[in-house]
C-alpha cells in the first residue's frame, strides 16, 4: 500500500483536518489499549463519505466504521488500511412529535437527553450506554430489558458501491446483540426511532434509577469496553467468572474488574495482548470448569 499516494488522493476528497494517518487507536477506543491506524478519516457528510468509499473500493483498501469505539479492542500492531470515524462529524438529529431521526453518530447520551425534554418514553435503558446510535444499531445495543429493536423504525443505510438505502426494523434482522450489520458491511447513515409520549418526571427518575445502577455495579471509572463477553443462554457471564474465583485476577496490565466480574478492565498501561491474554485465560477456566466457551462481546480488531 503506497501510503502517500492514498493520502494524495484522500486530499482531493476530505480537508487536511478530517485525514489523520498512523492515528494511535487508543485515543479512539473505550479500552484505551491497541496500535495505529493507517489512516482515520472523518468525513462530513455522504457525500463525502460515499466518495471515500468509492475510492477505497476501487483501490482494494480495506476499511472498517466506527463510532464511540465503546464495544471495540484494537491489537497492538493497530490496522492496516482505513477507518472512518462517524462520530461527532455526523450527529445531527431533530425530534418531531414522538419520533427522533438522528444521523449515525449522535451520542445515544444525548438523544436520551432531548428524549426526556420532549417527555417522550422508550429511550430511558440506551440513555447510559456510551455508543453512538449507528454503533448501537449495529449491535442491536440493549440494557434493562430495552433493546434497540424496540424502538428502532427505519434505518439509512450505505453499501460498498455508495448506494444509499433504507431498511426496515424486521429486515435490520435484529438478534441479542447481533444484525444485519454482523453479517454485512453495510454502513449506518441515519435512523428512525419512534418513541411514546411519556412523563417527564417518571423518565427522569428511570433513568437516574439506571444511572445509579449503572455506576454502583460497573466500574466505570477505568477504561474497558462494557460487558466483555456475550450472556450465554441460561447463564450470566460475570457469575460464572466469579464462581471460577476470578474476580479482581490481574494479568500484567489487564484485569478482572473487583467491582464486576464480566468488564475486563485496563486499570493503567494495559497493552492489548494483555488484554487478549487475560480473555483468553478467563474463557478457558470458565470452560474447563463448567463446559460453557464464553463468546466475546467486544469487538476484536487489527493485527498482533
Ligand atoms: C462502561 C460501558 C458500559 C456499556 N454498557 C453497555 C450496555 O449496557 N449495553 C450494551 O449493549 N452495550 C454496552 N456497552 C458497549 C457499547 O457501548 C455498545 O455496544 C455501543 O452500542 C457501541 O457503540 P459505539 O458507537 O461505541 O460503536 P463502536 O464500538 O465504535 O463499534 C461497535 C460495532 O459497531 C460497528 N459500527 C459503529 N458505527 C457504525 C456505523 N455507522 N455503521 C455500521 N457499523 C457501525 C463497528 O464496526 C463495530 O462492529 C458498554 C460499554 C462501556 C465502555
Amino acid at each position: 500500500m503506497n501510503k502517500e499516494f492514498i493520502y494524495k488522493q484522500l486530499l482531493n476528497i476530505l480537508d487536511e483536518e478530517s485525514i489523520k494517518v498512523d492515528e494511535p487507536m487508543k485515543k479512539h477506543i473505550s479500552f484505551r489499549v491497541g496500535g495505529p491506524a493507517d489512516f482515520l478519516l472523518k468525513p462530513k457528510t455522504e457525500e463525502e463519505l460515499s466518495k471515500v468509499i468509492k475510492f477505497v473500493k476501487e483501490e482494494s483498501i480495506p476499511f472498517i466504521v466506527i463510532g464511540n469505539g465503546s464495544n471495540l479492542l484494537v491489537k497492538d500492531g493497530g490496522i492496516r488500511g482505513i477507518v472512518i470515524e462517524l462520530s461527532d462529524n455526523f450527529n445531527n438529529y431533530e425530534i418531531e412529535g414522538n419520533i427522533i431521526k438522528a444521523q449515525s453518530g449522535a451520542l445515544l447520551s444525548i438523544l436520551g437527553r432531548n428524549a426526556l425534554k420532549s417527555s417522550l418514553t422508550g429511550f430511558e435503558f440506551a440513555a447510559g450506554i456510551p455508543g453512538t446510535l449507528g454503533g448501537a444499531l449495529a449491535m442491536n445495543a440493549g440494557a434493562y430489558g430495552g433493546e434497540m429493536k424496540q424502538i428502532v423504525k427505519t434505518v439509512r443505510l450505505m453499501d460498498r458501491e455508495g448506494n444509499i438505502f433504507e431498511l426496515s426494523n424486521e429486515e435490520m434482522k435484529f438478534e441479542y446483540r447481533k444484525s444485519i450489520l454482523t453479517t454485512s458491511d453495510y454502513i449506518v447513515l441515519s435512523a428512525v426511532i419512534e418513541l411514546q409520549p411519556g412523563n417527564a418526571d417518571e423518565i427522569k427518575e428511570t433513568m437516574s434509577d439506571y444511572a445509579n445502577r449503572r455506576s454502583t455495579k460497573q466500574p466505570l471509572n477505568f477504561p474497558s469496553a462494557g460487558s466483555t463477553f456475550k450472556r450465554p443462554e441460561g447463564y450470566f457471564a460475570a457469575k460464572l467468572i466469579d464462581d471460577c474465583g476470578l474476580r479482581g485476577l490481574s494479568l500484567r496490565g489487564a484485569q478482572v474488574s473487583e467491582k464486576h466480574c464480566g468488564f475486563v478492565i485496563n486499570p493503567g498501561d494495559a497493552n492489548a495482548k494483555d488484554v487478549l491474554d487475560l480473555m483468553f485465560i478467563v474463557k478457558s477456566t470458565v470452560n474447563a470448569k463448567f463446559g460453557i466457551m464464553l463468546e466475546e462481546e467486544v469487538k476484536i480488531l487489527g493485527e498482533d
